[in-house]
C-alpha cells in the first residue's frame, strides 16, 4: 500500500491526527505495543534528508569555518568587560 492510500475497510485500534512531535510519538508507542494505528497528516511530506537538520553533527554544517576567528575573539573580549 502506498503511503497516501488509506484502507478504509480496515478497522484501526487508534487514529492519530497529526504526525508532529506528539502524534508521531503516540503512533510509535501505540504501534510498538501491537496496535493498528491510522496516522493522518494534513501537511506536506518532508524530505527528511533535505529538511531534518537536528540530527546532523555540528561539524558537518555547510557554513562551518565561515566565522572570522578575530571577530569571535573580539566579541569574547568585549563580553569579559561586561562580566
Ligand atoms: C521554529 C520552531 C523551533 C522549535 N524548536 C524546538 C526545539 O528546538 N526543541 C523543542 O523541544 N521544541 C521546539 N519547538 C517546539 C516544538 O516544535 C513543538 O512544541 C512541537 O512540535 C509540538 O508538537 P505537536 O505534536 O503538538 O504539534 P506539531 O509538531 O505542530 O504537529 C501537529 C501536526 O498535525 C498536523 N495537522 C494539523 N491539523 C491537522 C488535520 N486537521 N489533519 C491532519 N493533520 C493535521 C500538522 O500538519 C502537524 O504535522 C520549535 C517550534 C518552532 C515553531
Amino acid at each position: 500500500m502506498k503511503e497516501s492510500e488509506i484502507d478504509l475497510t480496515q478497522t484501526y485500534d487508534a487514529i492519530v491526527v497529526g504526525s508532529g512531535a506528539a502524534g508521531g510519538m503516540a503512533a510509535h508507542v501505540l504501534t510498538s505495543h501491537g496496535m493498528k494505528v491510522l496516522l493522518l497528516e494534513a501537511g506536506k511530506k518532508l524530505d527528511i534528508e533535505q529538511e531534518l537538520r537536528s540530527m546532523e553533527w555540528p561539524f558537518d554544517h555547510p557554513r562551518r569555518g565561515e566565522f572570522d576567528s578575530q571577530r569571535i575573539h573580539h566579541s569574547a573580549a568585549s563580553l569579559r568587560t561586561w562580566i
